[in-house]
């Protein structure tokens, strides 16, 4: 399966007693940023500088802790900043298992080998590691020569201890269907899960020349369909075929609420108008709708999996084929 069944099983089950409480709007996944603080300078990162004044501020682990009380999301992301740098993440992520949630830890991968000795394997707890390309093309876009090598011996250190590693491949305007093909073929070598694939985010803070405009999004993506029939990828099929233009879709902007130590951030997890002191307020104060429609100029050319991936799963229901696709898809 391409998701643990308790994922599977604690997804639906939340879903339909939301349907049947009648509640509109519901997060599903956490975005937890407990720090900032990063050991590397990705070319296309917008956190590290978005909060570049704020870097020495970090959530506490009760501030953690009362993020996943206030938000009811199946899911927990715990990512940053680089958050195998977080003092705490080993009580973090132990405390959230105990509440019955999945975690996905986003990681770099460079600290992976030495921190794996904090965690310990569950079918709830998946290291997800950002890796962009070939060694020689995810050293670039990292800008920091050995990050591509310390990330693989990290994947496979967590492998042989019997963790559930994940990738996350962010698609740029240069990625090249025949690198991002050779980038998988590896890490299915290496017994890893699953692949998420997104295009990049057009951040206003990072230099321009790197991202794709809506139309060359679709374009890229149709180019690498063959990968899609030929890999383990994980993001869902509703979604890619979005990707590829063959499918229009509304974002949920509340499905994966943002937390990070200046509050819950505002209206999601790419773009922020201000930073809310509760998730209560967070849902009942952003102007949801003009983000849904795109109405919003930042919006333009987004397709990221964070506003468009909840919507897949709020339209679940609509259709019995789409549920019937996905049921499919994931055992297989
Ligand atoms: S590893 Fe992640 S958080 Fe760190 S600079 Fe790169 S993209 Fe940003
Ligand atoms: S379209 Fe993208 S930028 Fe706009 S609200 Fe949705 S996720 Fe955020």
């Amino acid at each position: 399966m391409k998701f643990p069944l308790s994922l599977h099983l604690d997804m639906t089950l939340y879903l339909v007693g939301n349907a049947l409480r009648g509640i509109q709007r519901f997060p599903m996944v956490l975005m937890l940023e407990p720090t900032h603080r990063c050991n590397l300078h990705c070319t296309g990162c917008g956190r590290i500088r978005e909060y570049r004044d704020t870097l020495g501020q970090e959530l506490t682990l009760q501030e953690c802790l009362d993020s996943v009380e206030q938000c009811p999301a199946p899911v927990v992301t715990i990512t940053g900043g680089e958050p195998l740098l977080y003092g705490q993440v080993g009580a973090l992520v132990k405390e959230v298992l105990r509440r019955r949630r999945h975690i996905y830890l986003c990681t770099n991968g460079v600290l992976l080998e030495k921190s794996l000795d904090l965690f310990k394997p569950s079918p709830r707890f998946t290291f997800n590691v950002h890796l962009d390309g070939p060694r020689e093309i995810h050293d670039a876009i990292i800008g920091t020569p050995g990050t591509f090598d310390k990330a693989m011996e990290g994947i496979r250190a967590a492998k042989r201890f019997g963790f559930r590693v994940t990738t996350n491949t962010t698609i740029y305007r240069e990625t090249e269907p025949q690198r991002l093909e050779l980038l998988f073929h590896i890490l299915t070598k290496e017994g890893v899960d699953g692949f998420l694939i997104a295009p990049a985010y057009h951040y206003d803070t990072v230099k321009d020349g790197i991202f794709m405009t809506r139309e060359e999004i679709v374009g890229k993506f149709r180019q690498l369909e063959p990968l899609f029939r030929k890999y383990r990828i994980i993001s869902t099929p509703p979604y890619l075929e979005f990707l590829r233009g063959r499918r229009k879709m509304l974002c949920t902007p509340w499905g994966n609420p943002t937390r990070n130590p200046a509050g819950w951030k505002s209206p999601c997890y790419l773009i922020t108008d201000t930073h809310y002191s509760s998730f209560q307020d967070l849902m009942e104060r952003t102007p949801w709708e003009r983000f849904v429609r795109g109405e919003d100029s930042r919006c333009r050319h987004c397709m990221m999996h964070c506003g468009f991936e909840p919507t897949v799963v709020r339209e679940l229901g609509h259709s019995l084929l789409d549920l019937w696709r996905m049921i499919l898809w994931n055992v297989r």
